[in-house]
């Protein structure tokens, strides 16, 4: 007779929970000590700390050779750069984007009095599916936001053909996608504009931040004079404007942030191949993939979970894992569309059955810096229990 090794009970049960500090989903990734203090430092000496100083101009220039782009206009965020850049190419009636995003996509549009009109995802990809795309683009149409959802571009190419065919705007909320490329070009090289986020949440951030991203040279200056009042000049504006600038201290931890770039891509990949060999393991679970190591950031860790496959649902996974302190989220449920204001409008472009689909299945786990390889190896190992005590946590939570 083999003797059974007894375990303690998940937290959720009664145990004591795996983590005394909660594990987020995006927590923030942070330079090195000094490399942030010495350009604040400076700053601070230069008494300069906004309106286009030297960091913020360094950041744009550093950025824009990382990405290989001729134009990186920095922002206060990337929500307020989609409703800058929106405005900068005088989009009306509707814009057709995805409803499986954060709900910043769909509101910087609203903002303007722009309509969303969402449209499916592809099942694959989880991005724009270009199909249901065409057939949305109506009368009112202005333009196609794609979103390069988990860092992994949208099919550039047939997005930009159906732009094209119907003589509308392509742009991309590139918030997740920093270093990102397809095709050996870098994101902030596709369609009209590309719009970057630097939140605290995403894999470089400024604390608050973002970038226009455009090769276009007639664009770009157009927008310039936008995100700082319509100044061209002292005493001189030349159209509406708005305060969309990003100030020296953001700059600062994005220069500071730059550094480390490759360092931090590298632990994010480690933890995902991680993830992926120990969750891969168990029935109904997949680990979203970057099938281009080299064009990816790693910086999403998103499981899609089938509920008749699985001996657990998603909802009680997340359920055991937050009772563990790991605090798992289910981006983007329940879709944009069956939010306020969307859900009471006519927002949608027929039925989205993938983005359903999705809604239900998908769980983010934690990733990044601020997570130990034994914390993955942990979060796994919680998994696991979980399916393997599923019969009793559906007796005793159900
Ligand atoms: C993070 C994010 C945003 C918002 O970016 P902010 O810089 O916080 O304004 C918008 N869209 C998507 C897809 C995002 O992931």
């Amino acid at each position: 007779m083999t003797t059974r090794v007894e375990r303690a009970p998940l937290a959720v049960l009664g145990g004591r929970p795996t983590f005394r500090e909660p594990r987020h989903v995006g927590a923030p990734n942070v330079p090195p000590a000094g490399a942030l203090e010495r350009r604040l430092a400076g700053a601070l000496r230069r008494r300069r700390l906004t309106n286009d100083g030297p960091l913020v101009q360094e950041f744009e220039a550093a950025v824009s050779r990382r990405l290989g782009v001729r134009h990186c206009i920095a922002t206060c965020n990337a929500t307020s750069g989609l409703m800058v850049l929106a405005r900068a190419l005088e989009l009306s009636g509707e814009v057709i984007m995805p409803s499986f995003t954060f709900p910043g996509t769909a509101h910087a549009m609203r903002w303007l009095g722009l309509q969303p009109i969402f449209c499916d995802v592809d099942r694959a990809s989880h991005t724009l599916d270009a199909a249901t795309v065409a057939e949305a683009i109506g009368e009112r149409t202005s333009a196609i936001l794609g979103v390069h959802v988990w860092g992994r571009p949208c099919d550039t190419e047939a997005l930009g053909d159906i732009a094209g065919r119907h003589g509308v705007e392509l742009i991309f909320d590139a918030a997740p996608a920093f270093d990102c490329g397809r095709h050996g070009v870098k994101i902030g090289n596709h369609g009209r504009a590309e719009v970057v986020s630097f939140h605290a949440t995403k894999v470089l951030n400024t604390f608050e931040g973002g970038a226009i991203l455009t090769n276009d040279d007639e664009l770009a200056e157009r927008i310039r004079p936008m995100i700082t009042f319509g100044f061209v000049d002292e005493d001189v504006v030349v159209g509406l404007g708005i305060n969309a600038k990003m100030s020296e201290a953001a700059a600062a931890m994005g220069l500071a942030q730059l550094e480390q770039l490759p360092a931090t891509i590298a632990t994010n990949r480690a933890h995902h191949t991680r993830y992926r060999a120990r969750l891969e393991e168990l029935p109904g679970v997949a680990v979203v993939d970057y099938p281009n190591a080299a064009e990816a950031n790693f910086h999403y860790v998103v499981l899609e979970i089938e509920p008749d496959v699985a001996p657990i649902d998603r909802d009680m996974l997340k359920r055991v894992l937050e009772a563990e302190r790991v605090l798992a989220r289910r981006y983007f449920f329940p879709g944009c569309h069956r939010m306020a204001p969307y859900a009471a409008e006519r927002s949608t472009a027929g039925e989205l059955p993938i983005t359903e689909w999705l809604a239900a299945r998908v769980l983010q786990l934690p990733t990044g810096t601020a997570l130990a390889a034994e914390d993955v190896e942990a979060i796994c190992t919680l998994v696991s229990r979980a399916f393997e005590d599923a019969e009793l946590l559906r007796a005793s939570l159900s």
